[in-house]
């Protein structure tokens, strides 16, 4: 029998948080009378975890997916998928950009290295491209200072048939904590970018579900909104639920009770012992443990659900088991089923929270041990 744990990935939650996005989007759009953006889904890490091959077909109905390995933008292809795909940090090596060309890959240019292969390079037609400004957050992107010289030099690898240029874009730092940060970095890339042909894509989660940002942008260029963790149901705001969103959780961690035990007032459990009984209480063991990709940082009092009813994590997570406080559940038993995080269990993002880090994080860090099923 295998080990009881499983990943379940529901394939129609993740096709219900998309729908979700896609309205919220309209509503926005349609009260400033603006054109609705299209939406790139965001996939990448295997799709926070969910896996490519259930993220192609729940998201069939967004614009394009983006990614930043070329072997995810391949499969999607060899999936079926024929929307446009865009590798979010581009090209690594000249080799890459026969894939881009065979495959018919956007990519995101970011540095001069990349336009220096560009321009050395062979293409079958010209590759699309998205030029990408640092606004702010000094990880991917030209300064503004050097912008329109990048562009300047894509617009004529155009002239010669080697790309087209098809948007300009940006990613934002606080787009989730603080709205004057981002509407700073907003300024900077409309200043930045001013007078220069191409689609807008800046919009990560966090800015695609705040329309007060909306209103900045202008009406009149057409837009790639990119949201990742929404898609999954994982919320991007500290002090905003998913539920709250509308969106469902797409990935659902579950194990099984393997043991129990009665333990008497003053006996410890697990590892360091820092968890011991005031009184008499009944506890059980969970086979789960941080080798499974649950965190080890979640500590006594972390959420978990022992056959529907909540309770609580007890002392340390160990490798391949963690225990559980089971005086809510006094009829639990070996087999009862124990939900980590997901449908029917507490939401990623409370056990992140416990964790001290963030949905994103334990979504895409599930073991490749854990049997993964799509329904
Ligand atoms: C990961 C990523 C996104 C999606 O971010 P979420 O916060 O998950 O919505 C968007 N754009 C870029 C460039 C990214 O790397």
């Amino acid at each position: 029998m295998p080990r009881p744990i499983s990943a379940t990935i529901s394939l129609s939650a993740l096709t219900h948080n998309l729908a979700a996005v896609g309205r919220g989007l309209e509503a926005a759009c349609t009260r400033d009378g603006r054109k609705r953006p299209n939406i790139w889904a965001v996939i990448k890490a295997d799709a926070y975890g969910h896996g490519v091959r259930n993220a192609v077909p729940a998201f069939a109905q967004a614009d394009g997916l983006a990614m930043l390995d070329f072997d995810e933008a391949v499969l999607c292809r060899d999936l079926g998928w024929a929307k446009p795909l865009l590798l979010l940090e581009g090209l690594f090596e000249p080799a890459d950009v026969a894939v881009l060309d065979r495959y018919r890959l956007a990519s995101t240019v970011h540095c001069r290295e990349q336009i220096d292969i560009l321009a050395a390079s062979k293409v079958s037609r010209p590759l699309d491209v998205f030029v990408k400004l640092n606004s702010g957050m000094n990880r991917l992107g030209f300064a503004p200072g050097q912008y329109r010289d990048a562009f300047g030099r894509l617009q004529a690898l155009h002239e010669r048939g080697i790309v087209n240029i098809v948007g300009k874009m940006s990613h934002f730092a606080r787009a989730d904590d603080d709205p004057e940060a981002t509407s700073r970095q907003l300024a900077l890339f409309l200043e930045a970018t001013r007078g220069l042909p191409g689609a807008l894509s800046l919009c990560n989660s966090a800015a695609t579900l705040t329309p007060t940002l909306w209103p900045a942008l202008p009406a009149d260029q057409d837009q790639w909104v990119r949201p990742g963790i929404c898609l999954y149901g994982g919320s991007p705001f500290g002090g905003r639920s998913a539920q709250e969103l509308g969106l469902l959780p797409a990935q659902t961690l579950a194990a099984k009770l393997i043991s129990i035990a009665d333990l008497p007032a003053g006996a410890s459990v697990g590892y360091g012992y820092t968890f011991t009984a005031p009184a008499g209480m009944r506890i059980g063991v969970a086979a789960c443990g941080y080798a499974d990709g649950y965190p080890r940082h979640a500590g006594t009092g972390t959420p978990v659900t022992v056959d529907g009813v909540r309770t609580r994590l007890l002392g340390r997570v160990s490798m391949d088991m963690l225990m559980v406080d089971l005086t809510p559940v006094p009829q639990a038993r070996v087999g009862s089923r124990v939900v980590l995080w997901g449908e029917g269990g507490p939401s990623v993002d409370e056990v992140a929270r416990a964790a001290g880090t963030i949905g994103y994080e334990l979504l895409c860090a599930i073991a490749p041990r854990v049997p993964k099923f799509a329904v």
